[in-house]
């Protein structure tokens, strides 16, 4: 048996590669169905010449896009067309850090900034550096690629963001022969179009990425309300000089993260925004 990994999944039809780069489609073994595994894209197999025998544990497991062993996750915000949004910002985030994946924060469409917009929505986004890497990019120019370029070398990623906001053209700037296409007209109306339809991996320099569709609005999963705290790296670190152990950092008395916002050394937006996901998850009707 051979190790290898899922690059692509099409009409139940695995591609897998393996060490030495060779491509072979595959079916999976008929007895995954009664184990309830269904090997997905990311994934590290055992195969054999006909099919593939045995997935591996996964690092993690996202189920949109079902990728799984995921190294990090491209957050793609564009400054402007769509205008910036600290609420998709922390959204994302969130979800990210849920899926337990290390978040990456991209802005794009730099240049359509003045340096005085510019300047001002960095030092905000300076406070995110602490716990995340920041890149501003300018795909047009080329502007802070080759940056981004050295941190994809050797991990697969996920390229994620929200509509409009500049991703294929990232994608173009990062690999020219991607040739992916960006339709540009929409993108110049805020409002790009998205044609992905399958899961697959593409190979760039020793990398690989994973394109998925735009999002227009994100959705918290059912969770329960005491878990959203754990998602802000930046809460938890103050959270054990908040009076009680289980602080939401709502309304409890003595309560260090609402005192930082309250001084100002935790950003604005984003306490606000945790006030509100709050909100929301606690209002989520449970789906049966
Ligand atoms: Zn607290």
């Amino acid at each position: 048996m051979k190790k290898g990994r899922i690059i692509r999944l099409i009409g139940g039809l695995y591609t897998v590669i393996d060490v030495f780069g060779n491509r072979v489609d595959l079916k999976p073994i008929g007895l995954f169905r009664y184990q309830n595994i269904s090997p997905k894209v990311g994934d590290e197999v055992m195969f054999d010449e006909e099919s593939i025998q045995e997935v591996l544990p996964r690092k993690n497991d996202l189920i949109r896009p079902a990728i799984a062993n995921v190294d990090q996750a491209i957050i793609i915000n564009s400054a402007k067309k769509p205008d910036f949004s600290f609420y998709l910002l922390d959204q994302f985030l969130a979800l990210i850090e849920d899926a337990n994946v290390k978040p990456l924060i991209v802005l794009t469409k730099i240049d359509l900034m003045s340096e005085k917009e510019l300047s001002q929505l960095k030092s905000k986004l300076e406070y995110y550096s602490s716990m995340y890497t920041v890149f501003y990019v300018d795909s047009k120019n080329r502007v802070g690629i080759d940056l981004l370029m050295e941190n994809l070398s050797g991990k697969l990623s996920v390229f994620s963001g929200q509509t409009g906001a500049g991703k294929s053209s990232l994608l173009n700037a990062i690999d020219p022969l991607l040739n992916l296409k960006t339709d540009s007209i929409s993108e110049a109306l805020g409002r790009g179009k998205h044609t992905t339809r399958h899961v697959e991996l593409i190979k760039i320099n020793d990398g690989w990425i994973a394109d998925t569709p735009g999002f227009s609005k994100l959705e918290f999963p059912e969770m329960n309300v005491s878990k959203l705290k754990d998602l802000y790296p930046d809460f938890t670190r103050l959270a054990s000089l908040c009076r009680f152990n289980q602080c939401l950092h709502i309304n409890e008395p003595d309560c260090a993260v609402k005192k930082a916002y309250q001084e100002g050394t935790i950003l604005k937006e984003r306490y606000e925004n945790y006030v509100l996901f709050h909100q929301t998850i606690k209002n989520q009707k449970p789906k049966y």
